[in-house]
């Protein structure tokens, strides 16, 4: 059915609706959405109705993970009608003083591409800025395509980590990005991964990528390194313990970057003498920077597998089954695409 939406009315309450896309402005062009993948943030707007602030007033279009199809030529960027895209969700203001500074994925006044109020990708056709559409190199997949955001966001963690050659790490969560975060360390030269979830067949898909070690919570960071602790942590759960069992699995003089999104917007309680004692480096990724040209090429050059990662497909009219799926973190889960 054309011109239908995955509507998030508010927590818990995802529904397809009739949907009509906005004229594109002179500066947008009008895109075909061919795959748009089911994020932890849109979960966390179905689940909680909205992440910190960011609170589903009126219902929304989620998905910012997504390539599409070109309905005109855009001889500017050298692609033409029908032409596979991906598009980059994020258009910041480019005049702010964290854009001046060239911290984009910073930018407090960005127009992003599915988060409120911004409709997102999960519908069959959008307007998007001509400058955030992606050229991309012959055989890239739809699939592949859409997987280039989320891998950006791995991308910009192992920026801020700086992994070192040989180092331990620690990744806890083994969804998309955790999974998509080992095997960047993997290319870095870390030789003991720690793989961190409470899911059987995500710990398999970390030992398959590149993981040596795995456990079902934080403390395998302490039992594979003789209580030690790991240098680098890469917290990417969705859980309140997320910061405070990236503390305990660090070692002493450890990093901790913080990749996810906590459900309710809150972290438990930390141990302030756990973390000082330490003398922990806590970092928090937001987004990601200039990272698109790197996503591709580790792809197109297939030095990361995004395929693996895929494990379930949905029309959009069974959109609303791919959210409760994602949210009752069915067996066997990973990652959804939405193919509309
Ligand atoms: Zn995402
Ligand atoms: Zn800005």
């Amino acid at each position: 059915m054309k011109n239908t939406a995955l509507f998030i009315h508010g927590a818990g309450d995802a529904r397809v609706g009739s949907h009509t896309p906005d004229d594109p402005s002179t500066d947008q062009v009008m895109v075909d959405v061919v795959a748009v993948g089911l994020c932890g943030s849109d979960l966390h707007y179905y689940k909680d109705g909205g992440i910190g602030t960011a609170v589903i007033d009126d219902p929304f279009v989620p998905g910012h993970e997504f390539s599409a199809t070109l309905t005109e030529d855009v001889p500017q960027l050298d692609i033409q009608k029908g032409e596979l895209v991906a598009v980059d969700p994020a258009t910041p203001c480019h005049v702010c003083e964290w854009c001046e500074k060239g911290y984009h994925n910073l930018c407090p006044d960005v127009r992003f591409t599915g988060a409120p109020p911004f409709n997102g990708a999960m519908t069959q056709a959008l307007p998007v800025p001509v400058p955030a559409l992606i050229k991309l190199p012959s055989g890239m997949t739809p699939e592949q395509a859409a997987m280039l955001e989320p891998l950006g966001v791995c991308i910009h963690a192992i920026d801020l980590a700086k992994p070192r050659l040989l180092e331990t790490v620690a990744v806890l969560g083994c969804g998309g990005i955790g999974l998509g975060i080992i095997q960047l360390l993997t290319l870095c030269g870390c030789q003991s991964i720690i793989a961190v979830d409470p899911q059987s067949h995500r710990l398999e898909k970390a030992k398959s990528l590149g993981a040596n070690s795995v456990g079902t919570d934080y403390t395998a960071a302490l039992q594979y390194t003789s209580q030690r602790g790991c240098d680098l942590v890469i917290e990417a759960t969705n859980s309140p313990d997320g910061l405070s069992h990236s503390v305990l699995a660090a070692a002493i003089g450890g990093r901790v970057i913080l990749v996810g999104i906590p459900d309710g917007d809150s972290y438990s309680t930390v141990s302030a003498a756990q973390a000082r004692r330490r003398a922990l480096d806590l970092r928090f990724s937001r987004r990601m920077g200039n990272v698109y040209k790197r996503a591709i090429t580790l792809v197109q050059e297939q030095r990361v597998d995004v395929d693996t990662l895929i494990t379930h497909r949905f029309s959009l009219d069974d959109a609303p089954g791919a959210f409760r799926m994602q949210a009752d973190e069915a067996d066997g889960l990973i990652k959804s695409m939405i193919l509309p």
